[in-house]
């Protein structure tokens, strides 16, 4: 189904986009896979070619462009043609926005131009052993010290945690009060902060996932964002965009293991015949085509919501939910009509397969996006009970 969100500036965009990813991240995905990070020098070709916060100012650093769309095609063309690895979207989009709506003036100028450029790496630092779904598990302390913030504790699972340079740590700063949270910046070389190991993971190979500890590290006042005590509503503010990114990101995942898999069930005969012409494995793929499109009618919709400044957290859930599912059973399927070929590392669809199983567990669970599209039904203990 033509998709129809799309003008003659973002297919220009995305002609120049395809091009970028097949030519500097196609060819580097299988070694990258083996040193388990991406290369550092990466994130400054694409900032060269403006693809890092596009969205921020041009004082800054960036171009002032923040049709979502564009951030899009990004991710669909990462996806296509270089690798969910390249966790550019986390840098540019899910963290890099913290600074820009909740840091001052200096902040933004100490820190964005550099993440634009991509000299500085970006991550963030949420999850801790002991909390996930639930941040009022955080057990990190940041204790006011007049001058600086004291900061104890350790963060897992933290993305680009090896190559980051500047992480955004969620600590908690009250012992009284549950939601008191701060964002402190904290940065490479920050005496007491150090990363653990690089974890290993079941998918996602070329992405550096890491430990980071925090040992009585001083963190400067001028590091913090905001108000220390408002990091619980911060986070919530950019939970809608991180949802949609995730969606995006799962819906050209099933895309693409859809088209492979057709081209693979053309050419592969078993009993005389191509085995795409058997009913079952027709029928599948027939399936799977009408859900794309559906899927990607709502997804786009959702893009143009959110362009609106409109995008309502349960229908990022919605579309995350949805998604991250259909993608799921998408690999599957693939995988399966794929034979022994589809367990293979060598077969794409075998790496996609375990690559697109966190889909359903970060950036909010499938369980938690039921959850919050249940609770806008009304449907909610404190309000029932
Ligand atoms: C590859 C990878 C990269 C990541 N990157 C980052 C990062 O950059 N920064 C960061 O901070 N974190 C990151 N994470 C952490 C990720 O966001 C968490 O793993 C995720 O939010 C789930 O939290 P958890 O692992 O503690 O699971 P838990 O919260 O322990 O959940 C376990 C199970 O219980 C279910 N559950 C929990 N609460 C409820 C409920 N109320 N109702 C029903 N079921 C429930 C969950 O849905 C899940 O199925 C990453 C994780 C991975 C694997």
């Amino acid at each position: 189904m033509r998709r129809l969100i799309f003008e003659a500036e973002h297919d220009t965009f995305r002609e120049s986009a395809r091009r970028f990813f097949q030519r500097e991240i196609g060819p580097k995905v299988a070694h990258w896979r083996q040193q388990g990070a991406v290369d550092r020098d990466v994130f400054r070709k694409a900032g060269e070619q403006g693809y890092l916060l596009m969205w921020a100012d041009e004082k800054y650093g960036g171009a002032g462009v923040s049709d979502f769309r564009f951030e899009q095609i990004l991710c669909e063309e990462n996806v296509r043609h270089g690798d969910l690895g390249f966790y550019h979207v986390l840098h540019s989009r899910l963290v890099a926005p913290y600074i820009a709506h909740f840091g001052n003036e200096e902040q933004k100028m100490r820190f964005l131009p550099k993440c634009a450029s991509g000299e500085t790496i970006l991550g963030i630092a949420m999850t801790e052993p002991g909390a996930g779904s639930d941040l009022s598990g955080i057990a990190t302390r940041a204790e006011d010290k007049g001058d600086h913030w004291l900061l104890n504790g350790a963060k897992t699972y933290i993305s680009n945690g090896i190559l980051g340079d500047v992480f955004i740590v969620v600590a908690r700063t009250s012992t009284e009060r549950k939601h008191a949270l701060g964002l402190f910046l904290v940065e490479r070389g920050m005496p007491g902060f150090e990363r653990g190991r690089k974890l290993e993971k079941m998918g996602l190979h070329a992405q550096d996932t890491a430990e980071l500890f925090f040992e009585n590290v001083k963190v400067p006042k001028a590091n913090v964002l905001g108000d220390a005590t408002m990091g619980f509503k911060y986070l919530t503010h950019s939970l809608a965009e991180e949802r949609l990114i995730a969606s995006v990101n799962s819906l050209s995942h099933a895309q693409v293991a859809f088209d492979i898999t057709l081209d693979y069930i053309k050419e592969r005969r078993a009993f005389g015949r191509p085995i795409g012409t058997f009913q079952n494995t027709r029928f599948k793929m027939a399936e799977m085509r009408a859900n794309l499109d559906v899927q990607q009618t709502f997804l786009d919709q959702a893009v143009l919501e959110h362009n609106r400044g409109q995008l309502s957290a349960e229908t990022a859930a919605a579309a995350k939910l949805l998604t991250s599912e259909f993608e799921n059973r998408v690999l599957d399927e693939c995988v399966q009509m794929h034979g022994g070929a589809g367990y293979m590392d060598e077969y794409r669809i075998s790496r996609m397969f375990s690559d697109g199983r966190i889909s359903r567990i970060f950036a909010g669970t499938s369980e938690i996006m039921k959850e919050i599209i249940g609770r806008s039904l009304g449907l909610d203990d404190r309000k029932l009970s």
